[in-house]
């Protein structure tokens, strides 16, 4: 699940971006709103499950960004957070179309149910909690994948990209894809690390199902 995180306390970011990265989740850091509604805007292929939005930014507020990406089109769903404890700013956030709001100070553990809550809503319905594929089942909220109705462990990135490839069952998803599911902005990105991980991947699936190379393009997930 590929997170865009707008929120500029440098403590409270890093916290989050490396918790949630412990809990299997890529995530995008952006601090200020302009930038975040530019990113939002740009990105016409779905590149985001989620987003969590500060609401007070520089240089454009998380509401004014909230108003305008909804305004757009733009249907990603949205988890507010404010350190305002306060109610007009919440109703304010939802009737703009956010769709959870969560305030400063809160656990991890509390925005990862919240986030795994409002992707399984999510409007677009290409979020779904469980992903089927011949005996290959995905747990997206629970982050886990049954060969066989047996669990196999899974990295974070090897998950992220299985999910990648049963979510697009029988399309070709291009290597492009995958490294955008994979990589946030601020990590390295080796040309051979795709490779790498659908060989574990395919190893571990066995015979289950099959990913074929199409060469030059990307991969394809098919039942057996
Ligand atoms: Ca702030």
């Amino acid at each position: 699940m590929r997170v865009l995180l707008v929120e500029d306390d440098q403590l409270l970011g890093d916290a989050i971006v490396s918790g949630l990265k412990t809990h299997m989740y890529s995530v995008d850091w952006l601090t200020d709103g302009e930038r975040a509604l530019s990113t939002l805007t740009n990105n016409q292929t779905d590149t985001f499950d989620v987003v969590i939005l500060d609401l007070g930014l520089p240089k454009k507020s998380g509401l004014d960004v909230l108003k305008s990406m909804r305004s757009k089109g733009i249907t990603v769903p949205v988890l507010i957070l404010t350190a305002r404890n306060n109610i007009q700013d919440k109703v304010t956030g939802l009737d703009q179309g956010a769709d959870d709001y969560l305030t400063k100070p809160f656990d991890l553990s509390e925005l990862c149910a919240r986030l795994r809550s409002i992707t399984r809503r999510g409007d677009s319905g290409h979020t779904t909690s469980k992903l089927v594929l011949g005996n290959v089942s995905i747990d997206q909220a629970a982050h886990k994948v049954f060969i066989n109705d047996k669990q196999v462990e899974f990295s974070r990135r090897e998950f992220t990209l299985l999910s990648k490839l049963i979510e697009q069952t029988g399309k070709v998803v291009t290597r492009e894809m995958l490294s955008q599911a994979l990589y946030g902005w601020g990590d390295d990105v080796d040309s051979n690390a795709i490779e790498v991980h659908i060989h574990h991947i395919r190893k571990k699936i066995a015979n289950a199902i099959s990913i074929k190379t199409i060469r030059g393009v990307g991969y394809i997930a098919e039942s057996e």
